[in-house]
């Protein structure tokens, strides 16, 4: 038996050692149009950026080895270029010499590969552009990189090549963009999971767009990238890493039936349209394994089983490949990226019902050093049946994805997950590993036992008909906390659960949603409708804040990482320095750490901590920002993100800490009876919305707080007088146009009766029950004769100052 194989790297050359090992006696003959054969491709991006530092390496059999080894015949810059399927040759081109010959064949096996996509815009033939796919290839930019020295980069792309090629070229030094087409890098993950991974590269100084295209590239000095939008980068190196195309020109040219993507269609043994041919790798088109569809799935994982498959067909096994199911996992910096199965996207294309659980978990036991958080997504059916995973992470994120793979290849449910026993001890998992936590998730979810909404129905959500209960410590606030939210910490639930509104529905989160899972079971145990946020605030804060990077960075050349940041003129030497460890802490446990150290250190003073969990990168700037301390630098090596910050002013830093940034300030000075009742129905508004407000009474305004019926106090004459002329309490007071000699004033008095909207009187006491704070100016008693006794119970006598320093804690001061 001669069996011609087409395409010599991870299909053919697999097909080929392995139909050797079936088969002492076939002629085997592998005919590649490039200079080697079973090259690594995975690795060219890391041979560019120095990682795998010699390039030998990547060549893993050379033709001479494989004949000596195997018996098969290897002929290199031996191009096929028709195929003659009633006689059964090919015509093959040797490239270094010109020389056209046919060889005859038995069994003929197709594994081209993929081309890559070159958009069809001006400019993609310039110096400086390029694409990676072969050897040839990666030599190319290897020594333009060499020459040029370029100090920028583009990447068009942010796929997995695109992101493993940008981060190599960081690597070398450049300065590197990605753009990309998409509103989201990693197409095979969800939205929100993507997020976490461009929060990720704008930590790694990558600049990135989204949403826009390549337009054309030209070049002056420098080459110039201009994008879909009409914006420009200026750079001097661009890779294009748009996608690929199945190779299957031979095969059409043939005859053959082409299926999705026009790559060659296969049945279950791998053979194409001619039971003698057959085809396989990035250059087929086969079965996905939850959907059924035809996909084509450009990965080596695929290609090597498929090559076994069609080795011991062709050596007469009845074997059938079972499809793929698209598992596949990329390192981009720090962090690791992995998916299995299908997304959101494809599972609504295709109309299946599905839920989802989302969990931010440890990679193993939190009291052991270096622990970090793996963020895991689990969609599933009704049923529970497993659709898919996305997983990202900085430690462990391949066992567990490979975990589930394995559970979605075996037709396990989210139920078993629930089940699994897997490999145990402080430095490698958790007793509850985050599988079985993510299968607890979907199981309570599955059982009724939990409802939850997804980060993007959070901004439509009908607010009317829900309260938004964050439950978290209140100095994790200072993180951010969703607009409209309330804050009752877990552990006062219980005691507070009057609270909440039982007319309404309750949306509970917390900063990864395991607290907010706890809380829901207690609303729902006291008869409130409750649902937790899936994946709680640090999901959705990820994916509702700005993505894309580039316009950050557009006015700025970034030379070093310092250079991107504004660094005040300090001498850290003459600071204090103070360390705290929060590696293995899982998000709030870092920012909640470093709080505590600010309560012991001194303005001025620098503490560095050292962090596992990169949600802090986000956290700790807007912690700084928010609570007047100086985030100096912020970095990562090896996992262990370093943050540096120096203590600001105490009083804003205290401030800050002990109240939501939502609080109101209002400043009554008119005696309207108008203004009055839309001050406090402001105020009582704020208040159920869990917003801290302080009311400031001051000139006539105070004429509001007055009892209708005050004690006996001494006054002189002028403070009598003064107190006569003014009116005295809610009663007395007029509405501020149209009063009509007190005719105006009693209409209003009475359609509020009509419409149920309570008096003045009712108003004011609802917001001291509410915990508004109503305060009387000193000064302006003082000048008009107001005694303290003259004015209602539970209300503060204060100074200008207390006033403003309630308004620098607001976000809103009013002034009525
Ligand atoms: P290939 O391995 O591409 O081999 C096809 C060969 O056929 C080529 O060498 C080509 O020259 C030759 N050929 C084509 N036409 C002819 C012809 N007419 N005559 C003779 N020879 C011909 N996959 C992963 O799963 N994980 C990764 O991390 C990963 N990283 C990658 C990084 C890069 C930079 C690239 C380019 C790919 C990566 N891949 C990765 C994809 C993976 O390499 C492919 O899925 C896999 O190589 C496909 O195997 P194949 O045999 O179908 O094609």
């Amino acid at each position: 038996m001669k069996v011609i194989i087409v395409g010599g790297v991870a299909g053919g050359a697999s097909t080929a050692t392995r139909l050797r090992r079936m088969n002492e006696d076939a002629e085997i003959i592998i005919l590649e149009r490039g200079e080697y054969i079973s090259f690594a491709n995975c690795g060219l991006p890391y041979h560019i950026g120095d990682v795998i530092t010699e390039r030998e390496k990547l060549l893993v059999v050379t033709p001479e080895k494989l004949k000596q080894t195997s018996n098969i015949e290897a002929r290199v810059r031996h191009e096929v270029v028709s195929i003659d399927r009633k006689k059964k040759t090919v015509k093959v081109r040797d490239l270094s010499s010109g020389r056209e010959y046919t060889e005859s064949y038995d069994k003929l096996v197709l594994s081209p590969g993929a081309s890559p996509l070159i958009p069809p815009i001006e400019g993609t033939n310039l110096a400086g552009v390029f694409s990676l796919r072969s050897m040839a290839d990666m030599d190319r930019i290897r020594d333009f990189i060499a020459a040029q020295k370029p100090p920028r980069a583009v990447v068009a792309g942010g796929g997995f090549i695109g992101l493993e090629i940008a981060e190599n070229l960081q690597r070398r030094g450049m300065e590197v963009t990605i753009i990309e087409m998409l509103n989201q890098v990693m197409a095979p993950i969800d939205y929100e999971m993507a997020a976490m991974v461009h929060q990720h590269l704008d930590f790694k100084h990558v600049r990135l767009a989204l949403g826009d295209g390549i337009q054309k590239i030209t070049q002056d000095q420098a080459l110039k990238v201009t994008l879909q939008s009409g914006r420009t980068v200026a750079t001097d190196l661009v890779i294009l890493s748009v996608g690929v195309r199945p190779e299957s020109v031979l095969a059409k040219e043939a005859g053959l039936e082409l299926g999705v993507k026009g790559a060659i269609k296969v049945d279950s043994h791998m053979l194409t349209s001619d039971p003698h041919i057959y085809a396989l790798g990035d250059a087929a088109a086969v079965a996905h394994i939850i959907s059924g569809k035809e996909v084509n799935l450009p990965l080596a994982g695929p290609a090597s089983k498929q090559a076994r498959i069609v080795a011991d067909h062709i050596c007469g096994r009845d074997v059938a490949f079972a499809g793929v199911q698209g598992t596949s996992i990329v390192k981009v910096f720090d962090l690791t990226v992995a998916s299995t199965g299908l997304n959101t996207a494809q599972l609504k294309e295709l109309g299946l019902p599905f839920q989802n659980a989302l969990i931010h978990a440890s990679n193993h036991a939190g009291y052991y050093p270096e622990a970090s958080p793996l963020a895991i997504k689990l969609l599933f059916s009704p049923e529970g049946k497993i659709y898919g995973a996305q997983i990202v992470g900085l430690e462990g994120v391949d066992k567990r994805i490979d975990v589930i793979a394995t559970a979605i290849r075996g037709g396990m449910s989210v139920y078993d997950l629930e089940k699994l026993e897997l490999a145990y001890a402080p430095p490698y998992g958790s007793s509850r590993d985050p599988i079985n936590i993510v299968g607890f998730l979907a199981g309570n979810i599955l059982r009724g036992d939990l409802k939850t909404v997804d980060w993007d129905a959070v901004d439509t959500l009908d607010r009317s008909a829900y309260t938004l209960l964050d439950v978290r410590n209140p100095e994790e606030l200072t993180i951010g906390m969703i607009e409209g939210a309330i804050n009752i910490p877990l552990p006062e639930l219980r005691a507070r659960v009057k609270e909440i509104p039982r007319s309404k529905k309750v949306l509970v989160y917390c900063q990864v949603g395991q607290r907010g899972y706890f809380a829901s079971r207690i609303l729902t145990q006291h008869g409130l409708d409750a649902a937790n946020l899936n994946g709680g605030y640090k999901t959705y804060s990820h994916a509702v804040c700005q993505q894309s990077n580039f316009d950050t960075f557009e006015h700025t050349t970034i030379n070093s990482r310092e250079e991107i940041r504004e660094i005040p003129p300090f001498n850290p030497a003459d600071a204090n320095q103070f360390t705290v460890d929060a590696c293995g802490l899982q998000c709030p446990g870092p920012i909640l750490k470093l709080y505590n150290k600010t309560k012991e250190v001194q303005p001025g003073d620098v503490i560095t901590v050292r962090a596992t969990d990169y949600g802090f990168t986000s956290d700790v700037k807007a912690w700084a920002d928010r609570t007047g301390n100086k985030l100096i630098s912020l970095d990562s090596a090896d996992g262990t993100i370093t943050a540096r910050i120096q203590k600001g002013a105490e009083k804003k830093a205290e401030a800050a800490t002990g109240s939501m940034s939502q609080d109101k300030t209002m400043v009554i000075f008119s005696g309207d009876l108008d203004k009055a009742i839309a001050a406090f129905i402001i105020a009582n508004g704020a208040a159920s919305m869990g917003h801290k407000v302080t009311m400031f009474f001051t000139f006539w305004g105070l004429n509001i707080l007055r009892k209708s019926k005050p004690p006996k106090v001494h006054k002189n004459f002028i403070e009598r007088m003064f107190g006569f002329m003014m009116p005295r309490g809610t009663e007395k007071l007029t509405i501020s146009q149209l009063n009509m000699g007190g005719a105006g004033t009693a209409m209003i008095k009475g359609i509020m009766k009509k419409k149920n909207v309570s008096p003045l009187s009712e108003l004011m006491q609802s917001a001291l029950d509410n915990g508004v704070v109503i305060q009387a100016c000193q000064m302006s008693m003082d000048l008009m004769g107001i005694k303290k006794e003259e004015l209602i119970d539970g209300i503060d006598v204060v100074g200008v100052a207390t006033m403003i320093d309630a308004s620098d804690d607001s976000n809103a001061t009013m002034f009525i």
